[in-house]
């Protein structure tokens, strides 16, 4: 591997201890008992009856919050009946990966089906002002050295990782058979005129009556990307200006992205939501909205930043391999792999270990669990110690540093970072608002919002209250898909829960592959896993052209023994979240029992892939009509 050059002024992340160490006897300047019964209390204070049914969909009656601000209204066109060689749904960063991996494959026409009237999926809706990644760019965007782009910025803003979207779909020439505002609908497999050993394909619906036919196809429609709105009452009702995050309404608020909001300076403004939305949205509001009321659940954790323009010359001296270099690196080290220098040494990676609870891991299987667990917990007291004395220490009135201070576990909450957001509320015009002996905003008039009996009246109400999950795609049934036979794959999966050979493919399904977080691995840099997906997919593909293999579909012996990997596999991460305030890493309150997630991690899971591929593992999926099973 090329040596990589550090970039100067690395912010200092001292803090937590990457990996476990477990002193023999901690001396320790808190009190872990005292600190377990303040987040139990913390939790008990929030948790709500109605769980998930609390929210809102943005459609119905809420449908005007879903309405797209970026594309023509009026947009029309003839449904489509053609046939491509593949289709992929989604046109963010996972099918983008997919488009471009396919067409590296040899796939000539590849059509991308997307809601939005452009590439960028999650970059696409949110425009918010404030908006940035928190992850390192260098790592989080894909495909940079085949684009020759070093982003700008180490945490770069949405716009810049939206133009990367473009010119990855530009790059691959995934804009000559695009159908933007468009959604699939239904998936239908289609035997050829022979019955099973005729050329059967799917057949794609969409909401604009198309009926497109397609060797392949890849589903990528995100995981987060329906917004949801509190179900508070009387929120029908508000006659002022409102809207959702996901949908920023700049003809309204002025300004852009880099904020400038002069539409605000006469307005009082409610921000509902303080998750990492939130934080980012926070200090742009405060900045030019005439008062700005910020109504909090529950507070994020909110760690130092540290953003800066990207080194010149540091990217000049960028060796070839330097990407995927940087990015395995992180991977590794985030997911407590032994013996790796830290090259993007950040607030995520000075926290790996505390991370495993939401990404499982084998690193730390060497340490004795109850030993973990111990030292596990007094670590992550020390973090979330530091970041309430962050509070403490930027926070002038001490009323609102204490609402601000988090009482929970590390990864009960995404993590959020920040150099301005808990700065904003020693402005004179900014008031934080606490709502958790309330269980959020208690009511919604016609010109304000109502908490503990205290009316605020405002002109505008901005909701950065996230996204449903899983209500997307093939998981969710919200595109349905029916295999060999008319057998809809929610029906196969409903004895016995969900079937797949490495979270792609269903036996029964042929030629159809999804990605996501399904029976794989997921991490925190989530485009990093669909890469690694998109191009196992890619090669999946490859061979199966080379070989002459009409269908990739898994056989039913190898589905089977990859759900019993699963299960085997699977990490008992239920008393961490029943413990956690509640919120979408733990369905509100009532985590799942059993966990989808590949245990090991993504490092062994991606290593498990390409040994699969070396070692002639495609032989499980490849069939012929004529010959069966390829050998
Ligand atoms: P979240 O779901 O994380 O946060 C929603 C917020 O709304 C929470 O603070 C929640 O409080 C609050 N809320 C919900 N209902 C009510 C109510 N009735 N009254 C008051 N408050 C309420 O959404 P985000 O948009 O912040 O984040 C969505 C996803 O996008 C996350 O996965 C996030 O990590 C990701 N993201 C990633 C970024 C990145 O840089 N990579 C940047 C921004 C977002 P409570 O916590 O109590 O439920």
């Amino acid at each position: 591997m090329p040596q990589q050059p550090q970039q100067p002024q690395q912010p200092q992340q001292p803090q937590t201890p990457r990996t476990p160490h477990t002193p023999a006897s901690p001396h320790l300047d808190f009190d872990p008992e005292a600190l377990r019964a303040r987040y139990r209390t913390e939790r008990d204070r929030r948790i709500r009856p109605d769980g998930r049914a609390q929210y809102r969909t943005t459609s119905g009656e809420f449908g005007s919050y879903d309405e797209d601000p970026h594309a023509d209204r009026e947009f029309t066109r003839e449904p489509l009946h053609d046939r491509v060689e593949a289709v992929v749904v989604g046109g963010g960063f996972g099918g983008l990966l997919a488009g471009a991996r396919l067409r590296q494959a040899g796939v000539e026409s590849v059509r991308v089906i997307e809601k939005g009237g452009d590439f960028g999926g999650t970059w696409y809706w949110n425009r918010y002002p404030g908006i940035h990644c928190d992850i390192e760019s260098y790592v989080y965007l894909p495909l940079l050295e085949e684009i020759g782009y070093v982003p700008r910025w180490r945490y770069a803003p949405g716009e810049e990782i939206r133009q990367h979207a473009r010119a990855i779909a530009r790059h691959f020439r995934l804009y000559d058979d695009a159908c933007f505002q468009t959604q699939a609908t239904e998936l239908r497999w289609k035997e050829g005129e022979e019955g099973e050993k005729g050329e059967g394909e799917w057949i794609v619906g969409t909401d604009r009556g198309d009926r497109i036919r397609a060797r392949y196809v890849v589903v990528s429609s995100g995981t987060l990307s329906q917004a949801k709105l509190p179900g508070i009452p009387g929120i029908e009702t508000f006659k002022g200006h409102t809207f959702h995050t996901s949908r920023w309404d700049y003809a309204y608020t002025g300004g852009d992205a880099n904020g400038g909001l002069t539409g605000l300076a006469d307005k009082r403004v409610a921000l509902i939501g303080t998750g990492a939305t939130g934080i980012q949205v926070v200090p742009h509001l405060g900045a030019d909205a005439r008062h700005l009321y910020v109504f909090q659940r529950t507070p994020s954790s909110v760690d130092v930043r540290g953003n800066r323009p990207t080194d010149p010359e540091w990217a000049r001296s960028l060796r070839p391999g330097w990407h995927r270099h940087r990015r395995d690196n992180f991977l590794k080290v985030v997911t407590g792999v032994r013996g790796e220098e830290d090259l993007v040494n950040d607030g995520w990676t000075s926290s790996a270990w505390l991370q495993e609870k939401l990404i499982p891991t084998n690193a730390y299987a060497h340490i004795p669990a109850e030993e973990r667990e111990r030292a596990y917990e007094i670590a992550d007291f020390q973090k979330m110690n530091e970041i309430r004395a962050r509070v403490e220490s930027t926070v002038e009135d001490p009323e609102t540093a204490e609402k601000l201070k988090p009482w929970y576990r590390y990864m009960c909450k995404r993590p959020t970072f920040s150099d301005h957001y808990l700065q904003t509320f020693n402005r004179p015009n900014v008031t934080l608002v606490d709502t958790a002996d309330t269980h959020g905003v208690e009511r919604i008039t016609e010109t304000s919002v109502v908490v503990g009996g205290v009316e605020y009246e405002v002109d505008c109400v901005i909701f950065a209250t996230g996204f449903a999950v899983g209500v997307s795609g093939l998981v969710s049934g919200q595109l349905p898909a029916y295999g060999r036979g008319g057998v809809a794959l929610l029906d196969r999966w409903k004895e016995g829960g969900p079937r797949t050979l490495h979270g792609f493919c269903t036996h029964g399904f042929p030629n159809l592959f999804q990605l996501g977080s399904l029976q794989n691995a997921a991490a925190v840099n989530f485009v990093h896993v669909l890469d690694e997906q998109a191009t196992h997919i890619g090669a999946v593909v490859a061979e199966a052209r080379r070989r002459g293999a009409r269908y990739v579909e898994p056989s039913a012996e190898a589905e089977e023994a990859w759900v019993a990997t699963i299960r085997e596999k699977a990490p008992d991460q239920y008393r961490f979240h029943a413990e956690c305030t509640p919120g979408y890493y733990n369905n509100e309150g009532r985590p799942r029992q059993r966990s989808e997630q590949f245990g090991d991690g993504p490092v062994v899971f991606h290593e498990l892939l390409a040994r699969w591929r070396a070692e002639g593992g495609t032989e499980d999926v490849l069939v012929d009509p004529d010959q069966g099973r390829l050998p």
